[in-house]
Protein backbone atom coordinates (compact mmCIF):
# COMPACT_ATOMS: atom_id res chain seq x y z
CA UNK A 1 0.00 0.00 0.00
CA UNK A 2 0.98 3.51 -1.10
CA UNK A 3 1.06 5.74 2.51
CA UNK A 4 2.07 9.25 1.81
CA UNK A 5 5.01 7.99 4.29
CA UNK A 6 6.08 6.48 0.85
CA UNK A 7 5.44 8.79 -1.88
CA UNK A 8 1.76 7.53 -2.16
CA UNK A 9 -1.61 9.52 -0.90
CA UNK A 10 -2.98 7.70 1.68
CA UNK A 11 -2.29 8.53 5.13
CA UNK A 12 0.02 6.20 7.11
CA UNK A 13 -1.55 6.96 10.28
CA UNK A 14 -4.87 5.35 8.99
CA UNK A 15 -2.43 2.28 8.79
CA UNK A 16 -1.32 -0.50 10.17
CA UNK A 17 2.12 -2.70 9.77
CA UNK A 18 0.97 -6.10 8.28
CA UNK A 19 4.71 -6.60 8.61
CA UNK A 20 8.19 -5.30 8.16
CA UNK A 21 7.46 -4.90 4.69
CA UNK A 22 3.55 -4.11 4.31
CA UNK A 23 0.69 -2.18 5.76
CA UNK A 24 -3.59 -2.82 5.81
CA UNK A 25 -5.74 -0.52 6.40
CA UNK A 26 -6.29 0.22 10.50
CA UNK A 27 -9.20 -2.45 11.48
CA UNK A 28 -8.67 -4.24 7.98
CA UNK A 29 -6.72 -6.90 9.42
CA UNK A 30 -9.51 -8.74 12.16
CA UNK A 31 -11.45 -11.68 12.88
CA UNK A 32 -14.43 -9.03 12.05
CA UNK A 33 -12.35 -6.74 9.91
CA UNK A 34 -13.91 -3.03 9.44
CA UNK A 35 -11.63 -0.37 8.15
CA UNK A 36 -11.73 2.53 10.73
CA UNK A 37 -11.56 4.55 8.02
CA UNK A 38 -15.51 3.60 7.44
CA UNK A 39 -18.21 5.98 8.16
CA UNK A 40 -21.38 4.84 8.99
CA UNK A 41 -23.57 1.80 9.74
CA UNK A 42 -22.90 -1.38 6.83
CA UNK A 43 -26.37 -2.21 5.02
CA UNK A 44 -28.22 0.90 6.51
CA UNK A 45 -25.86 3.97 5.00
CA UNK A 46 -22.17 3.45 5.18
CA UNK A 47 -19.54 5.58 3.14
CA UNK A 48 -15.54 5.49 2.85
CA UNK A 49 -14.47 8.72 5.05
CA UNK A 50 -11.28 9.07 3.17
CA UNK A 51 -12.57 8.47 -0.45
CA UNK A 52 -10.18 10.66 -2.32
CA UNK A 53 -7.11 9.42 -0.90
CA UNK A 54 -8.00 5.38 -0.29
CA UNK A 55 -5.43 3.25 -1.26
CA UNK A 56 -5.21 1.14 -4.56
CA UNK A 57 -6.73 -2.18 -3.66
CA UNK A 58 -9.77 -0.01 -2.27
CA UNK A 59 -9.44 2.12 -5.64
CA UNK A 60 -9.59 -1.05 -7.79
CA UNK A 61 -12.43 -2.69 -6.12
CA UNK A 62 -15.69 -2.21 -8.72
CA UNK A 63 -19.21 -2.81 -7.29
CA UNK A 64 -20.19 -5.90 -8.90
CA UNK A 65 -22.11 -4.90 -12.38
CA UNK A 66 -21.51 -1.31 -11.73
CA UNK A 67 -20.70 -1.13 -15.82
CA UNK A 68 -23.30 -3.79 -16.35
CA UNK A 69 -21.34 -6.56 -17.31
CA UNK A 70 -18.70 -7.35 -14.55
CA UNK A 71 -19.32 -9.29 -11.86
CA UNK A 72 -17.21 -9.28 -8.55
CA UNK A 73 -16.88 -12.18 -6.32
CA UNK A 74 -15.58 -9.91 -3.63
CA UNK A 75 -18.12 -7.76 -3.47
CA UNK A 76 -20.88 -10.35 -3.06
CA UNK A 77 -18.60 -11.75 -0.33
CA UNK A 78 -18.73 -8.84 1.20
CA UNK A 79 -22.23 -8.28 1.03
CA UNK A 80 -23.49 -11.43 1.75
CA UNK A 81 -21.33 -11.56 5.26
CA UNK A 82 -23.35 -8.39 6.38
CA UNK A 83 -26.66 -9.95 5.48
CA UNK A 84 -27.24 -8.13 2.14
CA UNK A 85 -28.11 -9.92 -1.37
CA UNK A 86 -25.41 -9.32 -4.27
CA UNK A 87 -25.82 -6.68 -6.62
CA UNK A 88 -27.37 -7.53 -9.65
CA UNK A 89 -27.01 -5.83 -13.33
CA UNK A 90 -30.86 -4.69 -12.02
CA UNK A 91 -28.99 -2.32 -9.63
CA UNK A 92 -27.71 0.01 -11.86
CA UNK A 93 -30.36 0.12 -14.62
S1 LIG B 1 -12.71 2.11 0.75
FE1 LIG B 1 -12.22 3.47 2.49
S2 LIG B 1 -13.42 2.64 4.21
FE2 LIG B 1 -13.32 1.02 2.64
S3 LIG B 1 -11.53 -0.23 3.20
FE3 LIG B 1 -10.85 1.33 1.73
S4 LIG B 1 -10.10 3.03 2.99
FE4 LIG B 1 -11.36 1.73 4.30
Amino acid sequence: METDEAGGITPASLTEHLDPHRVNMHGTNQKEPRCRSLVGEVGVAAHCGIYAVRPSPCHDLKPAWEDGVTPSPQCDKARVRHGMAPLTPADFG
